[in-house]
């Protein structure tokens, strides 16, 4: 659509419900809600306002890598797929349509896939789509905006949440399973005899500087076009790290030295093998509950996966090391899930919201009124929930439209079954891992569905029984939907 043109206003459409934000998470909402027989008008910005990233005026527009992940039974990724496929995911549906060959991941060729969404939201009859930003959280609505949020309805959802309670960069370390970590080389051991809780990998003068050497000469996730392109001062500045969450490698750029003295500090750390600190140590800190997954202690990055999983595997004890999540260097706004989300992704009452419904025109979207002073009608879905991913992203869009839908409908909501892949994010999102301070966005990975009766080695087979057991659960909650 071009700028001159008329956004496609509906006559006489009274919508039951808004979704602000054209995107994954959008449409999935939007999709849900209207095969529910729900009114939606849902606004999207572009191409009127533009983000720093989106290059196209389509819907559900695939911002950088082509690939939504593996599939099949033999990881979290396809687990993901096979919820949202009972769930008649439209962005799943479209993307198989636009698949482009990719071993066994499930690719599109993004034009094709942009479009073929854009057709089914904008052809929907109980879908207007509305060119035009948000700038107010309304009163009853999916709020669905993404990474690149316009910086007034950020403002608009920190004024609602409180500033401590919504990021604006995400400065990620990688994840590793702790089954993964060698023992035999790695220990454990608190600074200075102070417990044991951290797994160390220490490292002799050798191997650091072999380590060091391939740091600085790995390749970086070079910046968007444009991401540095925001009029918004509390948005810009892609490289103003925040104190402490410096990137290993602009940290190795100050000299060899630098990481030793910082986040690789050996001091106080004595291998028992040896009875000696060693020359450097590469530190592992318990990242969910169940210490099934550990991140590496201040080694946030935004190298390219590849170079990181090149990096990792010199480091002893993490030569076969399985991330699960790779460090990420980039603008992403989110809310402390943990703090203002309920575990149906709505955003939990403030005074502000009160306030917002007490003046909204209730004819709008046709709440009454003792309906909305139960429960605040605003759903957060999408990577502004705090999960990573294009999958991720939508199923969190779908979980809010079939949330949503319910509550239009007067019925009571349920939650999702942990056993699930939709339901293991939600867990996390609710600080079934990390709690409120420690919350940074998850993808969705094995480590976060709740453990196992049994202990399976195998990595394969682990995942066909989780993956069993989430479609069991997932086909019940379906069923009973
Ligand atoms: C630069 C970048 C690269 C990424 N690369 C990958 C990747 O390779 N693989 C991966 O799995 N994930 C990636 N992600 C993470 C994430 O999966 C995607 O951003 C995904 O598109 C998120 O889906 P979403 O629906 O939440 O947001 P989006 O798809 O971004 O949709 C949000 C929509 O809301 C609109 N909008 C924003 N504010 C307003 C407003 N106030 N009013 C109306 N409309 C508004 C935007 O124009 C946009 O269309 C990346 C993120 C970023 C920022």
């Amino acid at each position: 659509m071009k700028p001159d043109q008329k956004p496609d206003i509906k006559p006489d459409f009274t919508p039951d419900i808004v979704v602000v934000g054209g995107g994954l998470a959008g449409c999935e909402a939007a999709w849900q809600l209207a095969k529910r027989n729900f009114r939606v008008r849902l606004f999207e910005m572009r191409p009127f306002v533009r983000t720093a990233a989106h290059e196209t005026d389509g819907l559900a527009e695939v911002v950088c890598s082509n690939s939504f992940g593996g599939e099949g039974d033999t990881g979290a990724a396809g687990i993901l797929k096979a919820e949202l496929e009972l769930g008649d995911s439209l962005i799943l549906r479209c993307a198989r349509l636009s698949r482009v060959p990719a071993g066994g991941a499930l690719a599109v060729d993004r034009e094709d896939f942009s479009r073929r969404v854009s057709g089914h939201i904008e052809g929907h009859p109980f879908i207007e789509v509305r060119r035009e930003e948000v700038t107010d959280l309304p009163p009853a609505a999916v709020i669905a905006t993404g990474p690149l949020t316009s910086p007034a309805m950020a403002r608009a959802l920190q004024n609602s949440i409180g500033d401590r309670y919504l990021s604006f960069f995400d400065a990620v370390a990688p994840i590793v399973t702790r089954e993964s970590v060698d023992m035999e080389k790695a220990y454990t051991a608190g600074r200075y005899g102070r417990g044991n809780d951290y797994i160390n990998c220490p490292m002799n003068k050798e191997e650091y500087l072999a380590f060091y050497e391939a740091l600085i000469e790995a390749e970086r996730v070079l910046p968007h076009p444009g991401e540095s392109q925001s009029n918004d001062t509390m948005l810009s500045g892609k490289d103003a790290y925040f104190e402490g969450c410096m990137p290993i490698e602009v940290m190795a750029a100050r000299g060899p030295d630098t990481l030793r003295f910082g986040p690789m500090k050996p001091v106080g750390l004595p291998d028992p093998k040896t009875g000696r600190e060693p020359y450097a140590v590469v530190q592992l800190r318990q990242d969910n509950k169940e210490g099934t997954l550990y991140n590496l202690v201040g080694f946030q990055t935004g190298l390219k996966w590849g170079e990181q999983s090149r990096l990792l595997r010199r480091v002893p004890g993490l030569e076969n090391a399985d991330i699960v999540r790779f460090g990420v260097m980039h603008r992403n706004i989110y809310v402390n899930a943990p703090a203002v989300l309920d575990e149906y992704l709505r955003l939990k009452k403030s005074d502000l919201q009160e306030n917002n419904l007490k003046e909204s025109n209730f004819k709008e979207n046709n709440l009454n009124e003792s309906n909305l002073r139960e429960s605040s009608f605003i759903f957060l879905a999408g990577q502004i929930t705090g999960v990573e991913g294009y999958m991720e992203s939508t199923a969190m869009g779908l979980a809010a439209g079939v949330n949503a839908a319910r509550l239009l409908a007067g019925r009571p909501l349920s939650p999702w079954p942990r056993e699930t892949a939709i339901g293991s994010l939600i867990g996390y999102l609710q600080g079934a891992e990390t709690g409120e301070k420690a919350f940074q966005p998850m993808n969705a990975n094995l480590g976060i569905f709740p453990p196992l009766p049994q202990r399976i080695k195998d990595k394969r087979q682990k995942a066909r029984v989780i993956y069993e057991r989430a479609l069991t659960a997932a086909r019940v909650f379906w069923d009973d939907l």
